[in-house]
């Protein structure tokens, strides 16, 4: 982009979106300087702290703003945390149409990027004649779902559910019906109907820019290009984490007195939520399975996104088996709600990630070449596990009784079979290929460096420049 250009990026109110934008942004404006970016936050009652943390150290040409917050207290009490979410972009879209103009009385405003959740956005850029793309925060292959969701919607008579034949999307590998997103399940929901909308709302893109890199979905990279020739996977975008952060110290000085490969790391994201049975379950199964661990403990939930929008103020600790810290305490280490994630997985005494499968977690383990154990719980998460497990084959799924219970038994199983079993090995031989390949996707001359200059030539084109 040889002219000076300005894009206005909207995102939603997740942590895992927010960073995971904010960093592409960075990327964008590190590899066309002429570039100036606004980043605009539609809020629920406050911005995110970890993300205001995250914008500290922004580039001077990155400037974020927040939309006057929506009270949750004006949100339906009962609706799941994603449609939540998505009634407040909503209701932001007003503020967002002012802020978007306020801009265009001080600057000339060429595109605007927009979170898949906020695409109402691509209609406003059409009221303020703004080219405008899509940042897809995970796969290629759930971009190619929600791209094909229209249709299957006509195709599909029953159930996603009870489809006897696996679900074929173009150069993906096959995916049960049980494994898609929890919202496709009920079609007469309000979920399922904001999906559809918004998922038909895509055609309105000029482009998609996906958070994976060529070698890790090459298949359905190329099925996407026959699509539209304008997706652009420019990943692996992934968080390296802030130094500050007080728990980083805690947990870098007790892996350093571990083996190498010998941690296995468990996290569900910045929000998901065990039950209390799963969550006692998974604990004796650590126990039973005799291998170190460091895991991210959350007060546990039924619902497994409860803690998606607003946390608890509960010990996690106390919902612990008795005895167990004092039993583990020579091999293991619990750190309450959040822990320096990036640093975990990259130090050398991580050798496995048991993880809820969020595509950021995914990648980060990629980046760092963990082996991880999938336990998806929510949204597009057990899409990713399919990917992982019997796609890239870098992970291993336990077992889940016919009540949805990961018994203590398998949960020991899986955990040894990968950090040490023979698969183990295999799967971590795959997955140190795999990291090497996400690390030259982003050299200049690898495959995600030369979208991000493809969609800057694109965008040229498209404003006549140059
Ligand atoms: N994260 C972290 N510490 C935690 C939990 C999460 O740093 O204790 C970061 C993690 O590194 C990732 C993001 O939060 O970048 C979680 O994103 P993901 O897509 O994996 O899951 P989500 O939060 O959307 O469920």
């Amino acid at each position: 982009m040889a002219k000076r250009s300005h894009i206005a990026v909207i995102s939603i109110p997740a942590f895992s979106h927010q960073a995971s934008i904010v960093e592409f942004c960075k990327r964008l404006v590190e590899h066309h300087d002429h570039l100036h970016v606004t980043c605009i936050f539609p809020t629920i009652d406050a911005p995110l702290p970890a993300t205001l943390t995250l914008l500290q150290s922004l580039p001077p040409n990155i400037h974020c703003t927040f939309l006057p917050p929506i009270s949750k207290q004006d949100l339906p009490q009962h609706a799941p945390s994603p449609v939540q979410i998505q009634l407040a972009v909503s209701q932001s879209m007003p503020s967002l149409r002012h802020a978007l103009s306020s801009l265009l009385s001080t600057t000339s405003l060429d595109a605007l990027i927009s979170d898949p959740f906020a695409n109402e956005s691509l209609e406003v850029a059409k009221v303020f004649n703004l080219l405008s793309y899509i940042y897809f925060p995970t796969s290629s292959m759930t971009l190619s779902l929600f791209l094909h969701l229209p249709t299957l919607h006509q195709q599909v008579p029953c159930a996603y559910r009870d489809h006897k034949e696996a679900i074929q999307l173009p150069g993906c590998v096959p995916i049960q019906g049980r494994d898609l997103p929890e919202h496709f399940h009920n079609r007469s929901s309000l979920a399922y109907d904001l999906l559809l909308r918004r998922c038909e709302r895509l055609s309105l893109a000029q482009g998609f820019l996906v958070n994976s890199f060529s070698e890790l979905e090459q298949g359905s990279e190329r099925a996407l290009q026959e699509y539209t020739n304008r997706v652009y996977l420019v990943g692996p975008v992934i968080q390296t984490g802030s130094s500050s952060d007080p728990k980083e110290s805690e947990c870098v000085r007790w892996l350093e007195k571990q083996r190498p490969n010998s941690v296995l790391y468990l996290s569900f994201g910045s929000g998901g939520t065990l039950s209390q049975q799963q969550l006692s379950e998974l604990a004796f199964g650590l126990e039973l399975s005799g291998h170190n661990f460091l895991w991210v403990l959350r007060v546990p939930n039924d619902t497994p996104d409860a803690a998606y929008v607003v946390g608890s103020n509960d010990d996690p600790l106390r919902f612990l088996p008795d005895g167990f810290l004092e039993r583990t305490q020579a091999r293991g280490l619990v750190v309450t709600s959040w822990a320096p994630q990036a640093q975990i997985l990259g130090h050398a005494s991580t050798g496995g990630f048991l993880t809820h499968c969020g595509w950021n977690s995914a990648l980060e383990s990629i980046v760092f070449g963990v082996p991880m154990v999938t336990w998806p719980l929510f949204a597009e998460q057990r899409l990713n596990a399919v990917l992982l497990t019997e796609g890239v084959r870098v992970g291993l799924r336990p077992k889940f009784n016919e009540n949805g219970l990961a018994e203590r038994e398998d949960i020991a199983q899986v955990v040894q079979d990968v950090m040490v079993g023979e698969e183990g090995n295999e799967i971590r031989s795959r997955i140190e290929k795999l990291k090497v390949a996400a690390a030259d996707a982003l050299k200049e001359d690898g495959s995600s460096t030369r979208a991000l200059y493809q969609f800057g030539t694109q965008m040229a084109n498209f404003l006549g420049q140059p």
